[in-house]
């Protein structure tokens, strides 16, 4: 192919970025549109803007660094990922995929190759939802599944709007041209660490992704009663810990499948008043539950709420359903794209499915839309010791920049 991504400019950037909200521990915290979050938009439009690439802004402030084609009538071709992180997370989750894609317009860019799509490097706003709860915030408003009013009213722990940090973001690129949500695009690409152990075990350099893990998860209250912990008699009490924790044996028991494949997960857990000497008169958690089948989340998920009220002795319990999201597969052009530039580089390479969620699963309904993976050391994610390899990222953004190639050839 005609293109080369420049793996130490790459690289170079991958630490950069580092930099911003970099935690002693080597990884990064780097919170949604917060100050290091936004350098990372700035300094990449700076770079972008050197180059004569366009930058556009939409409404739930996700930004689009746009390198022109020659035929304007058409939808662009899209890659990118997310660049805000865990608030202990590492220094490629998201941003690798921003990068790899950002790399790719480059070289497309050195190469003076003229493609007929304009080609654009998006970073999605808010993914990791540890600042903004829920995650997936910025793709999922534009691919048209989340509610823009719902995502602009949440607000962190100091109380500021997901507004009113999208309007700090919009200030902060005064010549950003907008951009209408759904806009459609030609083809979504999004590159990303693999974030589990299988490609680095089984030495492939690069997984094509055939789908993605659905995901239901529940809010679950149990409320009890407050009483003092020295006077109220432990028969007379309505402990919602004590019910917490009944409700909480009872789902690990539900959710356990012998082949440890169903992925039941409890990562939420607040008790009220949390005081010493106050019996517990409120708890709530949160059950993440992920698998690949449709029958399976739907008859499993669809327990959640009985069986909590069921194991619950004392306290009154109540069951939201916050996410619930259908199993991903992908297939077509961009798959086909994918693939193509992975046999063709001459890399260890796989089909690979996804356990963690990601920006581009609310878009197959859209455009064709892809994943490609790279190994992360020893799988670990969402942890400030990730780590991944110059060899493995540069390898990656050449995967991305010639699928991007292959697929302005092939699309409409
Ligand atoms: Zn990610």
């Amino acid at each position: 192919m005609p293109v080369t991504i420049d793996g130490q400019r790459l690289w170079g950037r991958i630490e950069a970025m580092a930099r911003l909200g970099a935690t002693p521990k080597g990884g990064v915290c780097r919170l949604a549109l917060d100050d290091n979050d936004i350098g990372v938009h700035r300094q990449l439009a700076d770079i972008a803007k050197r180059r004569g690439f366009r930058l556009l802004m939409d409404d739930v402030g996700n930004l689009f660094i746009r390198r022109e084609g020659s035929d304007p009538s058409l939808p662009p071709i899209v890659s990118g990922s997310h660049s805000d992180s865990q608030p202990t997370g590492g220094r490629f989750d998201g941003i690798f995929g921003v990068l790899a894609a950002f790399e790719s317009l480059e070289a497309i860019d050195d190469a003076d190759i003229v493609t007929h799509h304009a080609l654009e490097c998006v970073i999605w706003n808010n993914e990791e939802g540890s600042r903004f709860v829920p995650g997936c915030m910025g793709s999922g408003v534009y691919a048209g599944v989340k509610p823009l009013d719902m995502a602009k009213a949440t607000r962190d722990r100091d109380g500021i709007s997901m507004g009113e940090a999208i309007t700090q973001l919009w200030s902060c690129f005064p010549d950003a041209e907008r951009r209408e949500l759904g806009t459609p695009f030609a083809a979504l690409l999004e590159a990303h660490i693999e974030q589990g152990p299988l490609l680095e075990s089984g030495g492939e350099v690069l997984g094509v992704v055939t789908g993605m893990q659905g995901m239901r998860r529940f809010l679950i209250e149990v409320i009890g009663k407050e009483d003092h912990s020295g006077t109220t008699p432990r028969g007379l009490r309505q402990d919602a810990l004590v019910d917490a924790i009944a409700i909480i044996n009872a789902l690990h028991a539900l959710f356990w499948d012998g082949d440890d494949a169903i992925r039941f997960t409890i990562g939420h857990f607040e008790l009220f008043p949390n005081a010493w000497s106050v019996v517990p008169g409120r708890v709530t958690f949160g059950v993440d539950f992920r698998y690949s089948d449709v029958e399976t989340l739907k008859n499993l998920g669809d327990r959640v709420a009985p069986l909590a009220a069921e194991a619950a002795a004392h306290c009154r319990v109540s069951v939201n359903e916050v996410v619930n999201e259908p199993p991903v597969l992908f297939e077509g052009p961009v798959f086909e794209a994918i693939e193509a530039a992975v046999r063709s580089s001459g890399q260890p390479w796989r089909h690979i499915y996804s356990g963690a969620g990601h920006d581009c699963r609310f878009f197959p309904q859209r455009c064709p839309t892809g994943m490609l993976f790279i190994p992360c050391e020893k799988g670990i994610s969402h942890n400030e010791a990730e780590n991944a390899e110059p060899e493995h990222v540069a390898a990656g953004a050449q995967a991305i920049a010639e699928s991007l190639l292959i697929l302005d050839k092939q699309l409409p």
